[in-house]
């Protein structure tokens, strides 16, 4: 049974409505960025096995070609984003603050930039549901709405398992990003990357979920959906977070799915809208991703947008073309409530990459701790009923084995719901991925 809110619209229990910020950038039409004289491609662009480099230093490389190959079934190639030389495969600085190496190309200006043409024009109608996963994974996509899990392992449904709806996630529900809704308006031909989707995990339909901050999406895609009813767009309530998997399944279908679980357990595949997209426009042309749309924005940007960009772009050159003003900036690679704050300038774009956000610090400066006051304001929030106030105060004394086995800490998708509710200014998301990260070196220890 769905939940409905007030306006009759879908939706699920708790969550919050942070101020959306989306105004500056989603009017804004897709343009291209100019080419960095240098790019940084990291081997590790996905939650599984970096790819293995198979280019030397001094190559002269084409934008397109396959210059890092998967290395095994969790793992994707990366193909070439420039056309240039490799400078340099060397470990360098990323997004998390660890060092991993990375293929350094200076780019050829001069070169016009043309994508090597593939002889492997697919039909994907023609081809098994394994060679059609294969066919994804040559393309190197991983999930483009920042969790960057391989997408062909998504895919990979097991056998006992049966697919009945592929939720197409469009619903955005962090505050400033834009890229998913220009690419719904954009890019409605690519959306054929659902149907490949569905083919993939044998799956009858398919079902387009955005929040109802979008509905000139709904106007523009409504006219091209197949007659047969087997894809449909719905709009569900915006809230945060309902572009969380949990969240989505439940608004739109009121499906749950199991704590721990996956969502094939339950007969679902979900995929981030402008992954299956990418897909759509890739894998007929036997292609692999090497650049991606990402929104710049915040206080202190002159040039807010959505810019594609390729692949490897560093943070320092986005902020010069995009004209970052003041020096007490914040960097936050990926949204304001689950991104990544960054401290380098010199990492670069990634696969998993959305968004930059730009902010002044003195504005986003917190106030100071205190002690809970047991309003229970992140027990209100919390999208999947967790207790944050006791895990909180269990983090506090470093009881990180009772928070796992008792309050169900594992379940926690870190959404940052509580955090942002707290008047008490509790960092608790931030708790909560300290206290994961001791439990997982822990149990490694404990062998
Ligand atoms: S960060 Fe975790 S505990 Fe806090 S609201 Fe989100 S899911 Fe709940
Ligand atoms: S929101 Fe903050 S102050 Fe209120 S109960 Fe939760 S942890 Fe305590």
């Amino acid at each position: 049974m769905t939940l409905f809110n007030l306006f009759g619209k879908r939706t699920f229990a708790h969550g919050i409505h942070p101020e959306e910020y989306k105004a500056t950038t989603k009017e804004k039409a897709t343009r291209r960025l100019p080419f960095a004289p240098e790019i940084i491609v990291p081997l590790a662009q996905s939650i599984g096995k970096p790819a293995k480099s198979i280019v030397f230093k001094g190559q002269q490389i084409t934008r397109g070609e396959i210059i890092a190959e998967a290395d095994g079934f969790m793992s994707v190639p990366i193909h070439a984003p420039v056309t240039g030389q490799v400078k340099s495969i060397d470990i360098v600085m990323t997004a998390k603050g660890e060092k991993a190496p990375a293929i350094t190309i200076t780019t050829s200006l001069s070169s016009g930039q043309l994508i090597l043409e593939s002889d492997i024009q697919q039909d994907y109608l023609r081809l098994s549901r394994t060679e059609l996963i294969q066919a994804v994974k040559n393309t190197g996509i991983v999930g483009l709405g920042g969790a960057a899990f391989p997408t062909h392992v998504k895919m990979s449904i097991p056998d006992d398992r049966k697919i009945h709806t592929v939720l197409v996630n469009g619903c955005e529900c962090e505050p400033f990003l834009t890229t998913d809704h220009r690419v719904m308006l954009e890019k409605i031909e690519q959306l054929l990357g659902i149907r490949i989707a569905m083919k993939c995990v044998d799956a009858p339909k398919a079902i387009i979920g955005i929040e109802d901050n979008k509905l000139d999406v709904l106007s523009a895609i409504k006219p091209h959906l197949p007659d047969d009813g087997s894809i449909s767009i719905e709009a569900i309530e915006t809230k945060y977070p309902q572009g969380a998997e949990k969240m989505l399944a439940y608004s739109l279908l009121g499906i749950e799915i199991p704590s721990g679980g996956l969502p094939s357990e339950v007969g679902l595949a979900i995929f981030n809208v402008a992954t299956l997209a990418e897909i759509g426009a890739l894998l007929p042309a036997g292609r692999g991703l090497i650049e991606r749309i990402i929104t710049i924005t915040g206080d202190t940007v002159e040039k807010s947008g959505n810019y594609l960009i390729p692949i490897g772009t560093p943070i320092r050159y986005l902020l010069e073309y995009a004209g970052v003003s003041g020096q007490e900036i914040e960097l936050i690679l990926g949204g304001p409530m689950m991104g990544l704050p960054i401290q380098s300038l010199d990492v670069p774009v990634t696969k998993g990459t959305g968004g930059l956000l730009v902010l002044d610090k003195h504005a986003t400066k917190q106030g100071d701790v205190l002690p809970c006051i047991k309003c229970s304001q992140c027990l209100q929030a919390c999208p999947i009923l967790l207790n944050p106030a006791e895990l909180g105060q269990l983090a506090a004394k470093r009881l990180y084995d009772i928070m796992e086995e008792d309050f169900h800490l594992n379940d926690c998708f870190e959404c940052g719901a509580c955090s942002y509710v707290c008047p008490s200014n509790i960092p608790l998301v931030q708790y909560f991925r300290i206290a994961k990260t001791l439990n997982r070196e822990r149990h490694l220890q404990d062998g």
